[in-house]
């Protein structure tokens, strides 16, 4: 499949769990994180399709996707800034670069971490 910059194309490079506990949802979202480049992730057993996470993002990087459900439809806007996943009333939104960052300085020199 030919894979575009805009695409959110690493949001459906793992399969999402069979059902919802957060225990499988948890190891899903690590996937993600480890195992894709996937910038923010829209869990859909959780989204009730409100558009407050589009309607909030100041960089106008998500979009409804063909089914009405958001995604990142412009990674190339998005700047981790986390406001998508602070106002979703779900617990649907996972900025996963903004984990990324947060880990990475966390094992930094500067960071003056153990
Ligand atoms: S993290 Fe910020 S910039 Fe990125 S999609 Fe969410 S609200 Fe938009
Ligand atoms: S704010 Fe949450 S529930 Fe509403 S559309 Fe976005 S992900 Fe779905």
């Amino acid at each position: 499949m030919e894979q575009t910059d805009t695409a959110d194309v690493t949001q459906s490079s793992i399969e999402p769990p069979k059902n919802d506990t957060p225990g499988e949802v948890t190891k899903y979202l690590r996937r993600m994180l480890d195992e894709t480049e996937c910038k923010v992730l829209h869990y859909q057993g959780w989204c009730k399709k409100c558009m407050l996470c589009i309607d909030v993002c100041p960089r106008k990087a998500l979009a409804q996707d063909e089914k009405g459900f958001p995604h990142l439809a412009f990674p190339e806007r998005c700047v981790a800034c986390g406001m998508c996943e602070y106002t979703c009333p779900d617990m649907a939104v996972t900025v996963l670069e903004l984990k990324r960052k947060a880990a990475k300085k966390a094992v930094s020199p500067e960071s003056g971490a153990a």
